[in-house]
């Protein structure tokens, strides 16, 4: 009897050894998949100018929680940063930063450091807060050029931004889709088209540099501060999921590419949400 418990007892642990041993080899692929997923995207040669929004006199939205004084500014430049380091882990891709400090940049300023760097690809790196303009009051947004004029740059903006969406959205930001605005002074393009309303994606589509602003969040909306910006690490995240979206949008390797999305696209004609224009536009 005692020898039967021995042997029940010695297959017992036999079992339980195999068992450990198949969770570590399963960890271990688990890993090696991970990893290799990161370091299969190829990146073609090019430059990339991180605009952290506002800076120095020029706050940007403001808000507070018990106590902590909330800048958008901050964030901003937070944020550009870190994308700065996760893009350049990628020996292909240059990044530069429109201000490193908090500093005051003019608008036109920041454009022309892109011109002046050739860059590609312009992101201007914002945090939204309640206006006018919007009948929404939380989450993700990307302005995009209307296509009005250049419109091979302005679609490749418009891509970028889908793809802005789609990585953003997985953090649990709510996705409020494409917006873009037209010039309310009846600004025209040389084509006679309307202007971009925003400065610096009108600048970027004279230069032909492709131009988008992401809006990533509400500041003054206490879930979304609550959720994605209260600390370091959520900040961390959310520069992870741009330089995702980056290398997604211009990278090739496997399961890379966005499956098909919709995106609600918003036109604002004069600021006012009542008259904005509505559509959904198919992405690849
Ligand atoms: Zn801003």
């Amino acid at each position: 009897m005692k020898k039967l418990w021995i042997g029940i007892g010695f297959l017992v642990c036999l079992c339980a050894v195999c068992l450990w041993r198949q969770t570590e080899k399963l960890k271990k692929q688990e890993f090696a998949k991970k990893n290799s997923q990161k370091t299969s995207i190829t990146m073609p040669d090019m430059v990339i100018v991180l605009d952290p929004g506002h800076g120095g006199s020029e706050k940007g939205a403001v808000c507070k929680y018990e106590n902590v004084l909330v800048q958008e500014k901050d964030i901003n430049l937070k944020i550009a940063k870190y994308m700065k380091k996760e893009l350049e882990s990628y020996k292909n891709v240059k990044v530069y930063l429109t201000r490193n400090h908090d500093e005051t940049v003019k608008l036109e300023e920041r454009v022309d450091k892109a011109a002046d760097n050739q860059a590609d690809v312009f992101i201007s790196l914002h945090n939204n807060a309640k206006g006018e303009a919007l009948s929404y009051q939380n989450g993700c947004t990307v302005i995009v050029p209307t296509g009005n004029y250049r419109s091979k740059t302005s679609k490749k903006g418009q891509l970028l931004g889908a793809y802005f969406l789609d990585s953003l959205s997985q953090l649990g930001i709510e996705n409020q889709g494409l917006l873009m605005r037209t010039s309310q002074t009846n600004a025209k393009y040389p084509n006679g088209e309307l202007c971009d309303y925003y400065n610096v994606i009108k600048n970027c589509v004279y230069h032909d540099i492709t131009g988008i602003i992401v809006e990533h969040t509400f500041i003054d909306c206490k879930s979304d501060y609550d959720n994605f910006l209260s600390s370091e690490e959520k900040i961390k995240q959310i520069a992870k999921k741009d330089a995702q979206a980056v290398l997604r949008c211009y990278g090739e390797g496997e399961n890379l590419k966005m499956k098909t999305a919709e995106e609600k696209v918003t036109l604002i004609t004069n600021g006012k949400n009542q008259q904005n224009q509505y559509q959904t536009w198919k992405f690849r």
